[in-house]
Order: structure tokens, then C-alpha cells, then sequence
């Protein structure tokens, strides 16, 4: 794509700065992640652009916007292990990688898998984990993590979730019903459980055993 840089330089702009996203880690790395390599080759030319687009199989990469503000909610840091459910395109992962040690990320159709694994490779982002399954239950083998973002919307906050997270772990995800959710952030600290409202938001399902049914 010709003059990604300047498409990006432009997003970040005009869609984040201007929004009131102000980590300049996160800022960065949306400069630096070619989001047209997420999409497929007949949307590239509105790649850079303020919302989401298809995918496939019934599921969207998200509008850069609100890629930026479950990033800049999570807040990971070099040192950490962030995971991610719902891999979808990959981007968010992309992301993600930038900010902090590893990545695992978890995806049910295993086609989206694939296909994102082979972009995160041939952009040589070797520190993001993708696996198939249902990330409803989380992804015990792992765990703990220092953050667990949710790319889906789901009917409620799903237990194996917050049990997953570190003593200061933080869990963002999309909480409510098909059409509309609330974003959450919840933390875990060594008095218990807290939770935060950012602010609407719409996500495609999250399904799963303790999600939406298929
Ligand atoms: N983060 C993605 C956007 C994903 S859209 C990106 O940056 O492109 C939401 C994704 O969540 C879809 O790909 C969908 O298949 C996936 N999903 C839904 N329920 C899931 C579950 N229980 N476990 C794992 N992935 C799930």
C-alpha cells in the first residue's frame, strides 16, 4: 500500500490524539502496525479508516479507536503477559506485542486463526501466541496474566476470567446485551475485586460456554 506511513500518521491524528487517547506507547504502536496487512486485499484502501470492517466469517477487526481504548484501559507494560480473546484478524495482538513481553491470544474459528498467524509471522511479531479454542474458559495453561482483554461482547463477566488474572491484573471487556454493551475494566488486588465503567461500546458475540450460545 502506498503511503501506509502517512495513512497511519493520519489515523493516529485525527482518530486517537484528537480523541483523547494520550499514552504515547499506544500511540506508537498504532504508527507502527500496518493494519492494512489485517484486512483482506479488496478493503485495503479503507484500512486507515474511523470504523470497523469485515473480516470474514461474520466477525470485524475493530475501529482503530476502539482498539486504542481497550489498549490504553489494559495499560500493559514492557515486562508483562497479556492475553487476548478473540484474535479475529490479529491486529489487536499486533498491537499489543509492542507494549509488552508476550502475547497469548485465543480465537474459535479456526480459519481467523491460521490466516492471523501467518500475518503475525510474516511481520516477524514472534512474541504473540495464537491458539484455538474457547476463550470463554480463558486459557488455564498459561495463566496467570497481567492483562486479559476480551474483543467480543458477552452476556456477563465470565468467572474462569478473573480467576485467571494476577494479584494487579486487569480485565477489559464488552459486558451486555447483542446490541449494546458497557466496557468494564475490572481489577484484581490483594483486597478483592473492583470494577470500572468506560463507556458503551458494540461487539460481535462472544460465544462460548460462558457466552452467548452459538
Ligand atoms: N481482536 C480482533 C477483533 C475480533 S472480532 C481484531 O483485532 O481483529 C471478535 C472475535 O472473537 C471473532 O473473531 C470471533 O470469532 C471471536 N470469538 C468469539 N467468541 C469467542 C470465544 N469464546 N473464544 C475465542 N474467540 C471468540
Amino acid at each position: 500500500m502506498k503511503d501506509s506511513h502517512l495513512a497511519r500518521a493520519t489515523m493516529v491524528k485525527e482518530q486517537l490524539a484528537s480523541r483523547g487517547i494520550r499514552d504515547q506507547r499506544v500511540l506508537d504502536a498504532f504508527l507502527e502496525v500496518p493494519r492494512h496487512r489485517f484486512v483482506e486485499e479488496y478493503l485495503k484502501y479503507k484500512a486507515y479508516d474511523d470504523y470497523p470492517l469485515s473480516i470474514g466469517y461474520g466477525q470485524t477487526i475493530s475501529q482503530p479507536y476502539m482498539v486504542a481504548i481497550m489498549t490504553e484501559a489494559l495499560a500493559p507494560k514492557p515486562h508483562e503477559r497479556i492475553l487476548e480473546i478473540g484474535t479475529g484478524s490479529g491486529y489487536q495482538a499486533a498491537i499489543l506485542s509492542r507494549l509488552c513481553a508476550t502475547v497469548y491470544t485465543i480465537e474459535r474459528i479456526s480459519a481467523l486463526a491460521s490466516r492471523a498467524r501467518r500475518t503475525l509471522d510474516d511481520l516477524g511479531y514472534f512474541n504473540i501466541h495464537v491458539r484455538i479454542g474457547d476463550g470463554t474458559l480463558g486459557l488455564p495453561l498459561d495463566a496467570p496474566y497481567d492483562g486479559i482483554v476480551v474483543t467480543a461482547g458477552a452476556p456477563h463477566v465470565p468467572e474462569a476470567l478473573v480467576e485467571q488474572l494476577c494479584e494487579g491484573g486487569r480485565l477489559v471487556i464488552p459486558v451486555g446485551d447483542q446490541s449494546l454493551q458497557d466496557l468494564k475494566r475490572i481489577t484484581r488486588s490483594p483486597d478483592g475485586v473492583s470494577e470500572e465503567s468506560l463507556g458503551g461500546c458494540r461487539f460481535v458475540r462472544l460465544i462460548g460456554r460462558n457466552g452467548w450460545k452459538d
